[in-house]
């Protein structure tokens, strides 16, 4: 159930970004007042995880490195046990969006304080959400206790995501910002802030793609995905984001490919209804509809643009459109089963959105 947020949750939130930012993770221990950090990780972020502690020094209470995608409750309960024998009174969380799922699933379960340094553009570390996985069915809970203390963004860690994952989390990032556009809750602060992250997103993803190590463009991508991911904790999402929950939920897929296939078609259908609200991708981006304008940069970036590239079959795509209108929820287009299934043969074969 969603609680109401005020502005202050989101205010006292310490956002840094600098080029080797990480190491100064002991001084943010002790502004907090703490004295012991667990640091979490993925298995394949360990080593990372590692480096966190030695900056931590005397303040590092050791790593748990088992985060997993869409923060699954055993992984939890298993780190909760880690947690306690640990004595720590503080979470540092280094990684992508599954990362920080695992420090927000503590910290909403103990009431620690956290510290996430991310390394993805997925954005949640700056949003209220939590979702969780079990027995197979993820839900999802918005509460303050789940934001972090404090942000750091260093640019150096994200100059380390192969170039298919920036493509994809950059365009994860987007998604944020081009359903924030259309939101029935939006306010001009929202609006601002979701055309500032695609400006910054369009301008430094293709510089990124060029030449992965450059600081300052990364710098840029990192802001785009703060404020991508600032919007997405403030106002709701509608068919974009519905679509790729069940699909993802439903096949397994990846989380950051999966926004990246389906953003331009989810816009596209929406750009009929919601035009006047959508042209800052065009004016970004190019083009006169947005959801072509979405399709054109992610194929110049190389982003992947068929659902069967993941693994799902035509005949997946029935029970996908069922379940998809299954649940009603605001949107500007109006969701019909047969629109839907359409939607999906175009993203499913990878051709220019139908809408
Ligand atoms: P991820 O965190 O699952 O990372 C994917 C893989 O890339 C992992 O193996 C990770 O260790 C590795 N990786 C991450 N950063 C790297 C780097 N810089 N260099 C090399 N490897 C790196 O992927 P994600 O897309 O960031 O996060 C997806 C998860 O986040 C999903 O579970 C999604 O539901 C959740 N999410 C939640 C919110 C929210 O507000 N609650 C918002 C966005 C995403």
């Amino acid at each position: 159930m969603a609680q109401a947020l005020r502005q202050e949750d989101f205010d006292s939130v310490r956002v840094r970004d600098g080029a080797g930012l990480r190491f100064e993770v002991a001084g943010e221990v002790a502004r907090l007042g703490c004295t012991k950090a667990l640091v979490l990780s993925t298995p394949q972020q360990c080593d990372l995880a590692l480096e966190i502690c030695e900056a931590l020094g005397d303040a590092a209470a050791g790593v748990y490195s088992k985060a997993a995608m869409h923060t699954p409750v055993d992984v939890t309960e298993d780190a909760l046990s880690h947690l306690s024998l640990s004595g720590a009174d503080c979470l540092v969380a280094v990684g992508g969006g599954s990362t920080v799922g695992l420090g927000k699933a503590l910290a909403y379960r103990t009431g620690l304080p956290q510290i996430t340094i991310p390394t993805t553009y997925a954005g949640s570390e700056a949003t209220p959400i939590l979702g969780q996985t079990e027995n197979g069915v993820k839900t999802t809970l918005t509460d303050a206790k789940v934001l972090p203390s404090v942000i750091l963004y260093d640019p150096e860690l994200v100059a380390t995501l192969p170039v298919g994952m920036t493509v994809t989390s950059g365009l994860n990032a987007m998604a944020h910002a081009a359903e924030a556009l259309y939101a029935e809750n939006r306010t001009p602060e929202t609006t601002n802030l979701a055309i500032q992250g695609l400006k910054d997103l369009a301008q430094g993803m293709p510089k990124v793609v060029q030449a992965p190590g450059d600081l300052e463009a990364r710098a840029l991508t990192q802001h785009g995905a703060w404020a991508c991911g600032t919007v997405l904790g403030r106002v709701g999402m509608a068919l974009h984001h519905k679509l790729c929950h069940t699909l993802g939920g439903t096949f397994d897929l990846p989380h950051a490919d999966t926004h990246a296939i389906i953003l331009p078609h989810a816009i596209a259908y929406n750009a009929r209804a919601a035009a006047d609200e959508l042209a800052p991708i065009t004016e970004v981006l190019g083009g006169n509809n947005a959801g072509r304008a979405l399709y054109d940069f992610g194929k110049s970036l190389g982003a992947p643009l068929a659902l069967k590239s993941l693994g799902v079959t035509e005949a997946d795509l029935d029970h996908a459109a069922d379940l998809a209108v299954q649940k009603p929820y605001p949107n500007p287009q109006p969701v019909t089963r047969e629109d839907i299934r359409a939607l999906l043969q175009s993203a499913w074969a990878g051709d220019v959105p139908a809408f």
